[in-house]
């Protein structure tokens, strides 16, 4: 295809009978030829085509090769009925696929995964809430009305409402017969309503003024540029790239909101509907099949003018896309596993800059690697300074635990349990926060002083009482709680130790009998929407002390907030990974702008073994620009990211000497990275050593900032033939180093 930005037009029509070059899914690494069909198709249409006896989905990537014998080539069985990818978003896929060193059918299956593909009748019967009451309430009728009631708006199919309700689907059908559940036909793919920019903003202070006006004049340029919007919690940084969307749905282009997956709440959407009139599409892993399909064709006709997304919502086929905002950019959930591994935001800024887009990273605590990118001129800075109204950032404070008298089997010392109480007099809320899903981490036998690990990784078992069971946070398996010691066969011996979250809220139910306790931990509710229901019911007031992991310090707004309690600020700065400190900070500042985001003042109070420790020194005192420049020194120093390149190389087996032979096989034949000046660390064991019974290997490269590194890593790690059950990753910018 040519270079450069050919945004929404897709630039070539095949006719009939010309060969084109179709991309699937298939691992068969590039676009096989095949003839266009009758009437002809565009270059990015979804097309079915045979390969050998089954038919499978593709897309026209563009011409053919021509390389094979023409009289064998089969034509395109059937163009799909959606809009064709357009050229940015197929020259998006292939630079992601080079970046992250993919494979390019792995790309196009994130690009692919939607049920718009399948085949579905255009009409559909949906359920909603009926106007009778049924004769008689059971328990399962009951289910059923209150999804309906709590999911209002949003329509159903029989299967998917009989699911989310947990009953059979007669017990609908028996609704339906009485009236109190109503059926309808409805379109399956309808438009969304149009949002009008116009709508409901609000009178921006001079500060908000100033970035929303540079947000603006970015937009309408219709070129890639990516601006760090910078501002505590509360500083308007929502309100400022809400005025940056409203600028692109007037230029008629499209606009992606990405957030970590757990920040998707109606709060937010609620704000989007408050701002434009009408809600944007969503994408997420919430969704029905129904909402899934109507979303991705829409925004692939056009149809979606604003989406609100995780992080796979990079992946949909937008027609013009004029603005991305990726929030809480430093949130490390962007970066995960997802068939392939890559960094939401730094694939943001690429499909960006293949749609001549612009983008708006939103953070209180950014990223090390956006501060970079700032420095070296490549990124804008936009700076609120304030929070907005009256509130203030909470008064931060450490609570130096070697001097806090605390019995055993216990977390919450009395400074802290003193705070509380005043908290709980005034009727405001309190979170105390342990970033440690579960009862307790370790379970130990106290007769041998065995720990009870997982037989599959190199983990241990955690203890989850609510369930009942031990879980590996590894792999997930469960397991009951075992009356013995796996080893040594004694009875009742095995004892907790440490706290987690369940265990935290036992000792808080015991110190404040008569407090309401919420648990905001993700393992504790079945599905996102069950979360969802719970975060929006704390934000009302429905609880008086709230227990959380790091899910709380995602963007909730819970306004009668005011006293933020660091069970074990110490937690993340243990281990040797390079990255902790900002992790640890970026963290602690988080959690920490949950207090006091109304009108009341907040608190945040940091129980730690090492108040004098230099990160916990820079949370409290909040000097960010100090703590930035002196991580930078270090990993300047250092030669690793942001100032160094490095990529992980995970080598994985059952056999575990197989796994090192062929890392040591790679250390050795080591001369396409010496060519780029690039060194190698390893084979070490990895930092999970052993995940579902295969032994993983590591090996390490650093490289200047310039240098060519995935060609090189291409290059060394074709050298090796994987037999077996011997696997390969490939971690560009690894999470830990
Ligand atoms: P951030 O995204 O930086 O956390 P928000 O945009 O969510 O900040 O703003 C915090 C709160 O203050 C929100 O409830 C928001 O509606 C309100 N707010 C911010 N700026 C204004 C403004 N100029 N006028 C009225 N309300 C505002
Ligand atoms: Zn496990």
């Amino acid at each position: 295809w040519p270079e450069g930005h050919c945004g929404d037009v897709n630039s070539t029509y095949f006719n009939e009978g010309d060969l084109v070059g179709v991309l699937t899914t298939q691992p068969l690494g590039r676009p096989l030829d095949y003839k266009a069909p009758e009437g002809g198709c565009w270059a990015g249409a979804f097309v079915e085509v045979p390969l050998g006896p089954r038919k499978v989905v593709g897309v026209v990537w563009g011409p053919g090769q021509g390389d094979f014998d023409r009289a064998r080539v089969r034509p395109v069985s059937r163009v799909l009925d959606v809009a064709p990818m357009s050229d940015a978003m197929r020259q998006f896929l292939a630079r992601a696929a080079d970046y992250t060193l993919t494979p390019l059918p792995a790309m196009l299956r994130l690009a692919t995964r939607n049920p718009a593909l399948g085949e579905t009748p255009a009409m559909r019967t949906i359920y909603r809430l009926g106007d009778a009451l049924p004769d008689r309430m059971t328990a399962a009728r009951e289910k059923v009305l209150a999804v309906l009631e709590e999911y209002e708006g949003l329509s159903f199919t029989l299967g998917e409402l009989a699911e989310m309700a947990g009953v059979g689907t007669g017990v609908v059908k028996g609704l339906v017969a009485q009236g109190a559940v109503r059926e309808e036909e409805a379109p399956r793919d309808g438009p969304y309503p149009p949002l009008d920019p116009d709508h409901g903003g609000k009178a921006l202070t001079p500060d908000q003024q100033a970035g929303a006006a540079a947000l603006r004049a970015g937009v309408r340029s219709g070129r890639y540029g990516t601006t760090l919007l910078r501002g505590v919690t509360g500083s308007g940084k929502t309100e400022v790239y809400l005025e940056a969307v409203a600028e692109c749905l007037r230029a008629g282009r499209q606009a992606l909101v990405l957030l970590p997956e757990i920040a998707l709440s109606a709060e937010f959407l609620a704000r989007v509907e408050a701002r434009f009139g009408a809600r944007p599409a969503e994408w997420h892993s919430g969704l029905t099949t129904t909402e899934r399909r109507r979303a991705w064709k829409m925004i692939g006709e056009g149809q979606a003018q604003m989406v609100v997304g995780a992080r796979s919502a990079l992946f949909l086929p937008f027609r013009d896309l004029g603005l991305v905002v990726v929030d809480e950019e430093h949130d490390t959930s962007y970066k995960q596993e997802d068939g392939v591994l890559y960094n939401a935001r730094d694939m943001a800024v690429l499909r960006a800059s293949m749609a001549d887009a612009q983008v708006v990273l939103a953070s209180a605590t950014p990223s090390l690697e956006s501060w970079a990118n700032v420095e070296a001129g490549k990124y804008a800075r936009l700076d609120l300074t304030s929070r907005f109204g009256p509130a203030v950032m909470p008064a931060m404070a450490a609570i130096d635990m070697r001097v806090e008298d605390l019995p055993g089997a216990s977390w919450i010392s009395p400074a802290l349990q003193g705070a509380v109480h005043g908290r709980l007099e005034r009727g405001e809320q309190a979170l105390l926060f342990l970033n440690r899903r579960g009862y307790a981490p370790v379970t130990i036998c106290r007769a041998c002083g065995h720990q009870i690990g997982c037989t599959q990784c190199d983990a241990r078992m955690v203890e989850h009482r609510f369930l009942k069971r031990l879980m590996c946070h590894q792999c997930g398996e469960t397991r009951p709680m075992p009356e013995t010691c796996p080893s040594c066969e004694a009875a009742g011996k095995l004892a907790p130790v440490g706290p987690g979250v369940e265990r935290l809220a036992e000792e808080t139910e015991r110190l404040f009998p008569d407090a309401r306790l919420a648990i905001l931990s993700s393992d504790l509710y079945g599905s996102a929407r069950a979360l969802k229901a719970k975060i929006e019911e704390i934000a009302s007031g429905g609880a008086d002390i709230v227990i959380g992991t790091q899910l709380v310090a995602k963007g909730h707004n819970f306004p009668e907030l005011t006293l933020v309690g660091v069970i074990d600020a110490d937690l993340g700065l243990q281990g040797s990974d390079l990255r902790a400190a900002e992790r640890t900070f970026q963290l602690m500042r988080q959690v920490a702008g949950r207090a006091g985001r109304a009108e009341a003042p907040g608190e945040a109070l940091l129980q730690t073994f090492q108040p004098e420790h230099p990160v916990i020194r820079a949370i409290l005192g909040g000097d960010e620009e100090a703590f930035w420049a002196a991580e930078a020194a270090e990993r300047r120093a250092a030669g690793v990211p942001p100032y160094g390149r490095m990529a992980g190389i995970v080598l994985s087996s059952p056999d575990v000497q197989q796994a090192f032979d062929l890392g040591n096989h790679l250390a050795r034949h080591d001369a396409p990275l010496r060519r780029i000046g690039a060194q190698v660390f390893g084979p070490a064991p990895a930092p999970i050593a052993r995940i579902r019974g295969r032994h993983r290997v590591r090996l390490l490269v650093k490289a200047d900032k310039s240098a060519p590194i995935q060609a090189a890593l291409a290059e060394w790690t074709a050298q090796v033939r994987l037999r077996g059950e011997t696997r390969m990753a490939i971690d560009i910018d690894p999470q830990s180093f």
